[in-house]
């Protein structure tokens, strides 16, 4: 798997691109840096401080950070990814804890089922692997709740092993600079190779590649208005080359969250945090006016295994 990420490197012909005026420095024989490079050296100065970036941190904080940022913001991750690591510093610690810890724990990140996963996965870690996070991408995809990407950031920023890690910053990303086109439309196998294709030969460059790229699409080449001003990279742009051409698909929908189930799956499962007793139906109508909208997100969420109903049909979080 390794290899996918590596060996088809460094593809863009000079024809794909335009000259470079004002990206990087030149090298010896005065041609322009490979676009990877020099977004391996924007990275060095333009990265934020997360912690899960630091070198101190193993492969498990990473996949625990990776899990939790899925469609969360960073801002939101950062307090509780801490807590978890205290708490829960490696997969045998998450899996002896109970459903109604980990749930407890997850506070307000949203999605919580994503919680749920992360125990189930910790648990398959201990049955599997000894406790130790696999670094193998398909021994990772093995896991409950790990899907493609979480198992190549996993691969690369945990064990540093290059690897392509594509997610929606880095198809917006690839759109734009190498496609052309102002929103990435629909996941495309192709992603993979396109940002393969721009890594550095070096593997300890190829893998600050990976998170440079990711980094690019969450500050500069952001949704929406793209802030290329500040872009390195924005003279090698096939968008801007293009005349920064508009969106020709759909309008992207824009997720609202007033109203609708999840926000009162929400708010039912923050009455049964804050209970440390099962409750009765009654206690949950304050959560939510709705009948027939409480009653299904009530369904939804036992089914999904975040709530449980006692003998005496009183309601709590799992254990
Ligand atoms: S120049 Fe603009 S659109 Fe192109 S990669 Fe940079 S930020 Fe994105």
């Amino acid at each position: 798997m390794n290899g996918g990420g590596v060996v088809a490197r460094r593809v863009m012909s000079t024809a794909d691109w335009a000259p470079v005026t004002s990206v990087g420095t030149a090298t010896d024989s005065g041609s322009a840096p490979a676009v990877g490079d020099v977004l391996v050296d924007w990275y060095a100065t333009a990265a934020r401080d997360l912690p899960w970036r630091r070198p101190d941190v193993d492969a498990w904080a990473v996949l625990v950070s990776e899990v939790m940022l899925q469609q969360t913001p960073v801002a939101r991750v950062e307090p509780v990814w801490r807590d978890w690591m205290a708490r829960w510093p490696s997969p045998a610690d998450l899996a002896a804890a109970t459903p109604a810890e980990v749930i407890r724990a997850w506070g307000k990140l949203g999605y919580p089922r994503r919680a749920l996963r992360l125990r189930e996965g910790a648990a398959a870690i201990v049955e599997r692997h000894g406790g130790a996070v696999p670094s193998a991408v398909p021994d990772l995809e093995a896991l409950p709740g790990i899907g493609t990407y979480t198992a190549r950031a996993v691969a690369c920023f945990g064990y540093g092993t290059p690897q392509p890690v594509v997610d929606t910053n880095v198809r917006r990303v690839v759109a734009r600079l190498v496609h052309g086109q102002a929103e990435a439309g629909n996941a495309r196998a192709a992603d993979l190779a396109d940002i393969a294709a721009l890594a550095p030969s070096e593997p300890g460059r190829a893998v600050r590649f990976s998170v440079a790229a990711m980094e690019l699409g969450a500050l500069v080449c952001v949704a929406g208005t793209p802030r290329c001003r500040a872009c390195p990279v924005r003279d090698r742009c096939a968008w801007r080359l293009a005349g920064c051409p508009p969106h020709a698909g759909p309008a992207r929908r824009v997720q609202k969250f007033a109203g609708t189930d999840r926000q009162v799956r929400g708010r039912l499962l923050d009455v049964l945090r804050a209970a440390h007793h099962p409750v009765p139906a009654a206690e949950l109508e304050a959560a939510w006016d709705d009948a027939v909208q409480r009653s299904r997100c009530l369904d939804s969420l036992l089914t999904d295994g975040l709530v449980e109903q006692t003998d005496e049909g009183l309601f709590r979080l799992p254990h």
